[in-house]
Formats: C-alpha cells, sequence, structure tokens
C-alpha cells in the first residue's frame, strides 16, 4: 500500500503523530507477517483443541482474569467504589500500590477529577497548569462493575500521564508526549494492572503476558490498516457517497484479511476488520493503538526488573520527557526505537 495523498500523510501521520504513514505501515506488516504469527496461533490451537475460526482473533485465554470469575471482580468493585467520588477518593491509595509515595500520590490525585461518563470512558487531558485532567467513566447506581472499572483504571493511566507531562515537565514549551500513541501506552501500562491494584499480587511482564500483548497486536494491527486504507481511500474518491464507502470498506478489509489472517483464522474474504465503525467518525485513530501497545511492550521490558518506588520513579522520568520526536523520546526512556522487533524476539525466546 502507498500512502500517495499529500494531506492523508502529512497531516496526520507526519504532522500529529511524527512518523510517516509509510513507516507506520510496514511496522505493522513486520509483526503480521512474522513467523511468530503462526507460532502463536498454533499455541492457542493447542489450548482450544480444534482449528482456529476467525473470531480466535479475540482469543483472551492468556489474560490474568480468565482464570477469576468476572461476577466476583465485580462483586469487589462495586463495594470498593459505589461512586465517582469513592473512586476519586482511591486514587491516592492506588498509586501507592504502585511504589508512589503518599505524597507524591496525593499530588497527581489532586489534579484529577472524576465524573460519571454519558457515553463511553474517556480521558479529558488538562489544557494547561491551572487544569484538571478528567476522568471518565460509567458508574450504575449499584456501582462500578469489573468492566467499569478496567475501563477506569485505564483512564486514570491517560490522567496520570497528562498530569506529569504538563505539571513536572521542565520547559512548558516541551509539555506533552511525542504522540497519542504514548498516552495510550500508558493507559495500558495501568489497565494491565488493575488486577494488582484490587490485591491479586503484581503483575509481571511473564509468558501470559507476553503472548496476550503479542495477539492483542496482531488484531489491532489489522483493524488499524483496515483504518488507514480507508482513509487513503476517501481521499482518493472524495465525491464517493456512504454506499460506495461501504463497499470500499468491505473490500478493503477482506483484502487485509485474506493476506494477513485467512493463513492462520481461515475463511477467504472475511469482513471481521471492518467491525470498528468508529474509524468513520475518529479519522486514523486507531493506528494509535498498536503504537501505544509497541511503546508500552518497550517499556514493560525497561520496567521489567524495576520494582516499587523505582517503578514509580522510573515511569515518572520517562513520561517527564516531554514532547519529542517518537524515537528520541524512546532513546532517553528505554534505549532504543520505535520497533516490534522486541516483542518478535520475546515471543521467539518462549520456545514455543
Ligand atoms: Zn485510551
Amino acid at each position: 500500500m502507498i500512502y500517495a495523498t499529500k494531506k492523508f500523510s502529512v497531516r496526520n501521520f507526519e504532522g500529529d503523530i511524527e512518523i510517516p504513514a509509510q513507516k507506520i505501515d510496514s511496522l505493522f506488516r513486520e509483526l503480521l507477517g512474522s513467523e511468530q504469527v503462526k507460532t502463536v496461533a498454533a499455541e492457542i490451537r493447542r489450548r482450544l483443541g480444534r482449528e482456529l475460526r476467525p473470531y480466535d482473533i479475540w482469543y483472551d485465554g492468556f489474560k490474568a482474569r480468565s482464570s477469576i470469575s468476572e461476577d466476583d471482580l465485580s462483586a469487589q468493585t462495586r463495594r470498593l467504589f459505589p461512586t465517582p467520588d469513592a473512586y476519586r477518593q482511591q486514587i491516592p491509595s492506588l498509586l501507592c500500590k504502585l511504589g508512589f509515595s503518599r505524597d507524591n500520590a496525593e499530588d497527581i490525585a489532586s489534579h484529577i477529577v472524576v465524573e460519571p461518563a454519558r457515553g463511553s470512558g474517556h480521558a479529558w487531558p488538562c489544557v494547561g497548569r491551572q487544569e484538571p485532567a478528567r476522568l471518565r467513566t460509567r458508574i450504575a447506581p449499584t456501582g462500578m462493575d469489573y468492566k467499569g472499572y478496567n475501563i477506569a483504571v485505564h483512564e486514570m493511566g491517560h490522567n496520570i500521564e497528562e498530569v506529569i507531562s504538563i505539571y513536572r515537565i521542565d520547559h512548558y514549551m516541551l509539555r506533552g508526549i511525542p504522540n497519542t500513541g504514548f498516552t495510550e501506552a500508558s493507559a495500558f501500562l495501568y489497565q494491565h494492572r488493575d488486577l494488582q491494584l484490587l490485591g491479586y499480587g503484581p503483575q509481571k511482564l511473564d509468558r501470559e503476558a507476553v503472548l496476550d500483548a503479542f495477539w492483542g497486536m496482531y488484531e489491532i494491527m489489522g483493524v488499524s490498516m483496515v483504518d488507514m486504507q480507508m482513509w487513503q481511500w476517501l481521499y482518493n474518491n472524495p465525491t464517493a457517497t456512504a454506499a460506495q464507502l461501504r463497499e470500499a470498506m468491505l473490500e478493503i478489509a477482506a483484502r487485509v484479511w485474506n493476506e494477513y489472517y485467512e493463513p492462520v483464522l481461515g475463511e477467504h474474504d472475511c469482513v471481521l476488520l471492518a467491525i470498528y465503525s468508529h474509524i468513520v467518525n475518529s479519522p486514523m485513530y486507531l493506528p494509535n493503538y498498536p503504537i501505544g501497545h509497541i511503546v508500552q511492550f518497550q517499556l514493560e521490558e525497561w520496567l521489567a526488573d524495576k520494582e516499587g518506588s523505582e517503578w514509580a520513579k522510573e515511569y515518572e522520568r520517562c513520561y517527564r520527557l516531554g514532547r519529542l520526536t517518537p524515537d528520541q523520546w524512546l532513546r532517553q526512556a528505554v534505549g532504543g526505537q520505535l520497533s516490534v522487533e522486541p516483542i518478535l524476539r520475546k515471543i521467539e525466546s518462549l520456545g514455543i
């Protein structure tokens, strides 16, 4: 796929994300077309004891929570977080569990406001040092269920990054992070530790966590490619009708499927990758997720041997680097550049 339209690549990719579309495309293809996909698929096949089907793109048997009943978790979160305010009050304690000092945790939490979400949960960044970061999540009258809690922890990961990268940066003009993928990486770091915050023991980057991260990337890179290609198509066909866009979308989804998913999950011309309808109203947002997962994995490896206060200090050091270019940020944070190599190498080292 050649991303030829200037407007397409310059404004979103070279301007906001600061990575050319072509480079993102090859990054995704490197993982999607890797031998490691076949290795992990074979492992899932072994565990399920049957041939894989297209919906196994969402296989979640590598997740730690798959061994704990969701009802039990929901009972616990409803009790702990009956209202948005109850969650807000507990943010300092949650941060302390990850190694932040009490003072530091209180200070970060003082810049976060928790509000009920009307739609899906989200985080609203502070726009200046006088503004709080807003965490919005859905809480039923009966309290926060596990799903709501898991989302709240994700959004809190955004808020912590937002507070640190604006309030604690030396030079205000350098505030922020390289691009949206880097705030997603922070959100994923915390979301990944949601059970640890409920008292289930530290979340390690063990074999299951690596497999889970890899399979998640495999799924989200496919839908992101569909997103990028759909927008490229729309730029090439600016007068297209809604019906034509729909046809193009299905064709693109099937093409990406046939190339990278049919060989492991079967079903020629499957259109499952067209499932994210919000790619139409949030243009080119999806690629931020795989970029976030790649950055998260690089951070997880870097943080793997750090515990408690050392973990929290190192996390904060990274997110105080400011709005550098993505590669420069990663060089200073973990000593590497944006790459899928670390996770490919790690999968290989599992010896499956
Ligand atoms: Zn997010």
